[in-house]
């Protein structure tokens, strides 16, 4: 099953009954910025019945329109200053939802404007915000051999600007089935196989590396996260690596280190109390960044590349267990005390981004990222939002104030945090026995701090903190924690929004 279909529809007639639409789903600032007549018309009439018309989603019986059936969804206060454009969002969920309650199955999406700056891009937050509220669990699907609930859904707007939703649809969706599938149909081994299915044909290079001494060689932290799970021949870890590359002459570079904990039992340092549930989720960071190549990948935008590395490793227990206290050297040659077995996702982006780094050193305009539902710390500080948290020289380049407003307008809004030297104190090894440890012992949500300085330990450990400001070849990183914006409603089986794919991918082709 592919993503929703969003099919671009230039003729204004379509809402009108014989068009092959089924229902017309109109989201609105308000009944006055509808601006065809037939529906405005019906709108107010129904308004002197039904008071809740233009107040919440409403669905109206429409003679003469699209399958006869007209759904009417308001923003909740527009004009308040607190609002932004996931106002739209909501409206067109709710619309959609009636939608298919309704039995429609080939809805036309019209989208009223709003003046203000910031609601610019309300048509595709409506449009993205429908992929978002009809994806159905990749095991749903596969256990009741499901159709997608939609056949298309039309919209007004250009060939190119559907072709555009289309990709950003696909890539999400590629992202919400390998962030929000359980431990053993995602398996490190199947998470991997998921995306050379999902990128055959694609343009992309793409590279698995499952063999035992490569990993321990190449990637020792990653591998000592996955200790415990080489004994067990489906839980072996794998690093997946992709590749884009533009046409034409290459501008700007990106790498991207994805978080793919497909399980995470805590390890030696086990969660206890119930704290364990949900863990299959601990890695929408990869999966996040796989739907970002996949979008990439659909649209081929030029003089881009774009480079992606991710760390795919259940954090298993058992005799073979890694523990706290073990000194594990890094790829990048740091010493490495391990503080806590559960802080394990900053050990398989180490490695990992210590691979980008020596790539990046000799690329065009790098910018390094890694994506990661990181810390509990992060959704303690700011709920459901993403935090970026980023090194001197990205801060310089306003890396995190352009993810920040392209972010916003896009409908994923996130929060910058700014690392601070009491960061790296956090990660001096008190024995001095090694060089760095990866974190205090206790829970990262208790812990001040918890979610920037890790940032600390990501630069230390990969070996990043090299290329300052004042080096010789300074690199530009930022640090992406989504623990909080991963997933939505359901603390522990929420759907997987594939936050921050639609950010990144704007910053990419800004
Ligand atoms: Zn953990």
């Amino acid at each position: 099953m592919t993503a929703i279909n969003f099919v671009d529809v230039n003729d204004n007639d379509a809402i009108f009954e014989g068009s092959g639409w089924d229902a017309v789903i109109v989201v609105t600032p308000s009944l006055d910025a509808i601006a065809f007549d037939e529906i405005s018309l019906l709108a107010s009439h129904g308004a002197n019945i039904d008071a809740r018309i233009g107040r919440s989603a409403t669905l109206l019986f429409a003679p003469g329109l699209a399958g006869g059936r007209l759904i009417i969804s308001p923003l909740l206060n527009p004009q308040d200053d607190i609002q932004d454009v996931r106002a739209y969002a909501d409206a067109a969920r709710k619309g959609l939802a009636i939608a298919k309650e309704a039995g429609a199955i080939k809805p036309l999406l019209v989208v009223a404007p709003h003046s203000a700056e910031k609601y610019q891009q309300s048509l595709a937050v409506s449009a993205l915000a429908c992929g978002q509220e009809l994806w159905q669990a990749l095991e749903r699907r596969e256990a009741l051999g499901l159709k997608p609930q939609m056949q298309a859904i039309g919209l007004l707007v250009s060939d190119q600007q559907a072709q555009v939703l289309n990709a950003i649809e696909t890539g999400r969706h590629l992202a919400r089935d390998l962030c929000g599938t359980e431990p053993e149909r995602m398996s490190a081994p199947m998470f991997a196989q998921y995306c050379q299915q999902a990128f055959a044909d694609s343009g992309l290079a793409i590279e698995v590396v499952e063999d035992r001494d490569v990993l321990e060689r190449d990637y020792p932290l990653l591998s000592a996260v996955g200790r415990s799970s080489f004994a067990v021949p489906r839980h072996q870890p794998r690093v997946v690596k992709l590749e884009y590359c533009g046409e034409g002459e290459i501008e700007r570079s990106y790498f991207f280190a994805g978080k793919g904990v497909v399980y995470d039992t805590g390890g030696a340092d086990i969660k206890v109390a119930g704290g364990m549930a949900g863990m299959s989720r601990d890695k929408g960071g990869a999966a996040a960044v796989a739907g970002l190549m996949k979008t990439l990948s659909l649209l081929k935008p030029k003089g881009i590349r774009v480079v992606a590395e991710l760390g795919l490793v259940r954090n298993s227990i058992g005799s073979e267990a890694f523990v706290t206290d073990e000194i594990i050297t890094s790829h990048a040659g740091v010493r490495v005390r391990i503080g806590n077995t559960d802080a394990e996702g900053r050990l398989v982006l180490a490695d990992l981004l210590s691979h980008l780094r020596l790539k990046a050193a000799d690329a065009v305009n790098a910018q390094l990222f890694s994506v990661a539902t990181l810390t509990g710390h992060v959704v303690r500080a700011y709920g459901g939002y993403t935090a970026v948290v980023e090194n001197a020289v990205a801060r310089d380049q306003q890396v995190g104030e352009r993810l920040q407003a392209v972010g916003e307008a896009w409908g994923e809004p996130l929060e910058l945090s700014r690392l601070r030297r009491e960061d790296y104190q956090k990660i001096v090894d008190p024995s001095a026995a090694a060089d760095i440890i990866s974190s205090n012992n206790a829970p990262s949500s208790v812990t001040a701090r918890g979610h920037q300085y890790p940032a600390a330990f990501l630069l230390q450990a990969s070996g990043l903190q090299q290329h300052g400001l004042s080096s010789a070849k300074p690199l530009a990183y930022s640090h992406v924690d989504i623990a909080g914006s991963a997933t939505e409603g359901d603390p522990l089986y929420g759907k997987p929004t594939a936050t921050p794919l639609v950010a990144l991918f704007n910053h990419l082709c800004q």
